[in-house]
């Protein structure tokens, strides 16, 4: 059979857009359809902008820490618009970078919507149908709204957050994971009083414990509420901003309420169903190791999977995909040992199991664990403390998980990433030289086992 394209993508998001690139590498005809801009989420109102609105959130304390340092406190004034607009300009430029590099590796990109007739045939929103060998599903997720709640529709989503014409003096944010805390911390940052709301006993489940805790700790020691075991009754309109009742009938007034209770696949109206694709109950597609779904020439990367929802997941699965069927190099993803951070304040960086998993997993664990005051505050005078831990196969001295809280949490987990991947153990952690003075070489010179 004869085909307009080798590949057609739909979704121009970090995995779409890197899966098209390689393929078209690899020699294949191919076509990205993107309905809204190109980047997706990561780019236009995800990781990207989230960053540096974290930046600018951070100067408030810099000011105030640099005083210990010998400066003069000024009067300084934060604008919000100046802000947005230049992060606009940025998010400009890198939406037009995506598309020069996508077109420069020969892939036609359509700025339209797309969907399925069948398993080769996609409509276009402009009417025309084309037809594709091989289909790679890549729409991402979109925020999840409670749309049960009575006024649920007063809420704003991160989408909104990063268009804001103005602060709130008060946000209430609710949900605990990672665009929760990461927005608390922002908001927070630039004076707005913030209160989280978070249905569960302690924010971010799923990371570790002790990490949980003493982010939940530094956050309230910046001014953030944070309301666990609590959830929104409802939200009614009063004056310019909001009032939300709490399941424990209490009352917050604020000028904007957030939701972040999580994402949900864009996988609606997309023809699946049409195409014979299966789709969970929360409307992931199922897909198998090599991102191929329950159709042989239909695959699926990215958010809209619901595997490990994160930007450098995504692209690792679109290069995979593309790879195995026009590279002749069948490559599977893992997705045991992923990085990541929170852009919290104090940032998280984290590797590997957690305490918790790593004792339902093996038979013995050792931890090593550090909290001190990082060396910049010996001056600034900040109550502010960085917290480590090492989670350590007690068999095999095989470090399994490390996690860390505090400034450049980050980029530590980054190389701590390295060192996980290659199966370094404890010994090797001991054998390597500090980098004095700095935060990271408690890293090296945890010696006692937490008892
Ligand atoms: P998460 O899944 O991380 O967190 C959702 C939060 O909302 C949880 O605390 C959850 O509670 C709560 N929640 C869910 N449903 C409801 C509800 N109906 N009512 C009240 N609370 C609710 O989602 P996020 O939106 O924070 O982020 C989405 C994904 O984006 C993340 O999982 C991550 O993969 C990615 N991301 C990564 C970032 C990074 O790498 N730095 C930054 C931002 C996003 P509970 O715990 O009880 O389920």
């Amino acid at each position: 059979m004869n085909f307009d394209y080798d590949l057609f993508v739909i979704g121009a998001g970090s995995g779409g857009v890197r899966a098209g690139r390689i393929a078209a590498k690899h020699g294949a005809k191919v076509a990205v359809a993107e309905e809204y801009r190109v980047g997706g989420t990561c780019v236009i109102r995800g990781c990207v902008p989230k960053k540096l609105l974290v930046y600018a959130s951070r100067f408030a304390e810099e000011f105030e820490d640099a005083v210990g340092f010998g400066w003069t406190s000024q009067k300084v004034a934060f604008d919000w618009s100046k802000l947005i607009e230049n992060k606009n300009k940025e998010i400009d430029r890198l939406n037009q970078a995506y598309i020069r590099n996508l077109e420069s590796s020969g892939a036609q990109l359509i700025l339209e919507r797309a969907s399925l007739i069948d398993q080769h045939t996609v409509q276009l929103a402009s009417g025309a149908k084309v037809t594709a060998k091989y289909i790679l599903i890549a729409t991402g997720a979109a925020p999840f709204v409670p749309r049960h709640l009575p006024g649920h529709e007063l809420a704003i989503t991160s989408n909104e957050a990063f268009e804001l014409e103005r602060l709130p003096r008060r946000i209430v944010i609710v949900g605990g994971g990672y665009i929760a805390v990461e927005f608390a911390g922002i908001f927070n940052g630039l004076g707005v009083e913030t209160v989280l709301v978070y249905r569960g006993e302690q924010i971010l489940r799923g990371f570790d414990d002790d990490l949980r805790r003493h982010l939940a700790e530094e956050m309230k020691k910046k001014g953030i509420e944070i309301l666990t075991k609590s959830d929104v009754e409802k939200i009614e309109r009063s004056g310019d901003g909001v009032r939300v009742t709490l399941t424990d009938g209490s009352k917050i007034g604020a000028g904007q309420i957030m939701f972040a209770t999580g994402r949900v696949p864009n996988s609606l109206d997309l023809g699946l169903q049409e195409a014979g694709v299966q789709v969970t109950p929360h409307g992931a597609v199922q897909v198998n190791e090599y991102s191929q779904s329950t159709v042989e020439n239909i695959y699926a990367v990215g958010d809209v999977t619901n595997r490990v929802n994160l930007t450098p997941v995504a692209i690792r699965e679109g290069h995979a995909f593309a790879d195995t069927v026009f590279g002749n190099k069948p490559r599977a993803v893992d997705h045991s040992l992923v990085p990541s951070a929170v852009f919290s304040q104090p940032e998280l960086g984290t590797v590997g199991l957690t305490e918790e998993q790593g004792r339902k997993m093996h038979k013995a664990i050792d931890i090593y664990k550090t909290s001190f005051r990082p060396m910049k505050h010996t001056l600034s005078g900040r109550d502010e403390r960085v917290l480590m831990k090492l989670v350590v196969n007690g068999e095999t001295d095989k470090v399994l998980g490390c996690h860390v809280a505090g400034e450049g949490a980050g980029e530590m987990a980054q190389l701590l990433g390295i060192a996980v991947t290659c199966g370094a153990t404890k010994a090797q952690f001991d054998a390597t030289l500090a980098v004095h003075p700095t935060a990271s070489e408690e890293l090296v010179t945890m010696r006692e086992k937490v008892k």
